[in-house]
């Protein structure tokens, strides 16, 4: 098959991969990540207009899968992980749309890259018996996301996988630890005496441990896989499609943005050639892209805490796909985006004022969005946006509620979730102890 596509590595010093081997992989052995050597073109008239947004997804990713023993499930990979809406509502008082991307089983858009990933690992062959061990780091979504994704189900044919979620403990929200640890069974939770990044830097000592590995095969399902970006573009192509057969117009969307994960899905989506128009990336304080983009050289540093803390990232791990989707030309790619900082106290006024005069409620992290929203509409901008929510506010109560003066509704999946027991154990921020903890296990 003369147009199988061939993944490459952006650092260009690994050898060219099938798309199954990339999914399995997740970074390239030279530490890059995966990209296809070219994207494909797409046309509108591609698309089903009645179709769902699987059918969406099956259309928009075929090329992508083609040649590859998993093409013939894509179809079956789609309806089984994007199987909850993904609404694009209006908000009538500022004339735009609201993306929502949160009415997955963990109630943030992490579930469609999480179950994605964990549909097409089910249905990859593996050579080795036994049991493959998924490692999360997590500053709270991701760990859900993934959690809830390879959960052993009745009715879902059992992967032999098990999941192991590192956080840091007592910095993620009373209720993200608790879907953490909820799971029990397949999916086991650890509450690092650490930070974010010591979880981050244990899973990576524990995948480059040979040794380790030898006696513990282990994998990752951290958010540079292509597994979790691809996607992610199905929610773009489906909403830009039923807006552009409605009203003939390019959408336009501003995207709550931190590792860049997200916003490439939607770049990727207008470089395929479909009706999506300009893009806007919303960054909380850490402003490592809205400096790039503003024309200083891109200076990756360390992370500083906000409330949109799923944003809180000083050197987004997409932006090497960012770069080479421009070829690596940064005029080109300033010319292509837009970014923009929203601090704290913005977040704080944008949830407050939407609240109180219209009765919306969003999430910390949709806020930096709809905050980018208010500052284009008071410059007199009219045209057509969609702002990207990326969870429930009933995740971020104790960021929200004090500034309502209300409790959120619970959503019904999150509030199931919350009434299982849940139970994490405790472990040392050291890479030895995962070690050992991993061993111990193994041999359990
Ligand atoms: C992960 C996350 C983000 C950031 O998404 P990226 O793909 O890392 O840019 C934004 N909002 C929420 C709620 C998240 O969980």
């Amino acid at each position: 098959m003369s147009d199988t596509p061939r993944y490459l590595s952006t650092r260009g010093r690994a050898p060219a991969a099938t798309l199954g081997e990339a999914i399995a992989a997740g970074l390239a052995p030279d530490g890059g990540l995966y990209v296809p050597e070219r994207l494909p073109a797409l046309d509108p008239t591609d698309f089903d207009a009645q179709g769902t947004l699987a059918n969406t997804a099956a259309t928009l990713l075929a090329p992508f899968f083609a040649g590859d023993p998993l093409a013939s499930e894509l179809p079956a990979i789609c309806a089984e992980a994007l199987d909850f809406p993904v609404p694009l509502r209006t908000l009538p008082y500022r004339d735009a749309q609201v993306l929502e991307l949160f009415h997955g089983p963990t109630a943030a858009f992490k579930d469609v890259g999480a179950r994605f990933l964990a549909a097409c690992l089910r249905r990859l062959p593996r050579a080795d018996a036994r049991p493959l061990t998924i490692l999360v780091a997590t500053s709270g979504d991701t760990g859900a996301a993934v959690g809830a994704a390879f959960h052993r189900q009745p009715g879902v044919p059992d992967s032999n996988v098990r999941v192991v979620i590192l956080y840091p403990d007592g910095l993620v929200s009373p209720r993200q630890a608790h879907q953490l640890g909820c799971f029990g069974d397949n999916v086991q939770a650890l509450r690092v005496a650490g930070r974010f990044d010591d979880c981050q830097r244990m899973v990576k000592a524990a995948l480059n441990d040979a040794e380790l590995q030898r006696d513990v095969p282990l994998s990752s399902a951290n958010s540079i896989s292509l597994g979790r970006l691809l996607p992610q573009m199905s929610y773009y192509a489906h909403a830009a499609l039923a807006f552009w057969r409605e009203r003939g117009a390019a959408l336009n969307f501003i995207v709550p943005t931190g590792n860049l994960g997200n916003a490439l899905a939607c770049l990727w989506v207008r470089a395929l050639g479909l009706p999506v128009g300009e893009v806007r990336l919303a960054c909380n304080a850490n402003a490592t892209l809205p400096e790039f983009f503003a024309g200083r050289d891109y200076a990756p540093r360390e992370a500083i805490a906000t409330l949109a803390n799923a944003m809180d990232v000083g050197a987004p791990s997409n932006f090497e796909r960012l770069r080479w989707t421009f070829g690596s030309d940064d005029v080109a790619l300033r010319h292509a985006l837009h970014a923009e900082s929203v601090d704290d106290a913005g977040i704080r006024h944008t949830l407050a004022a939407h609240a109180r005069e219209h009765g919306e409620v969003f999430c910390p992290h949709t806020a930096t969005a709809v905050h980018l929203l208010d500052r284009l509409r008071a410059s007199g901008d009219t045209q057509p946006w969609a702002v990207v929510a990326t969870a429930h506010p009933a995740k971020f109560e104790q960021v929200v509620e004090p500034l309502l003066g209300h409790p959120v509704d619970v959503p019904s999946a999150l509030a199931a979730m919350l009434q299982r027991s849940a139970s994490a154990e405790p472990l040392a921020a050291a890479d030895a102890a995962l070690e050992r903890w991993l061993r111990e296990q193994a041999t359990a």
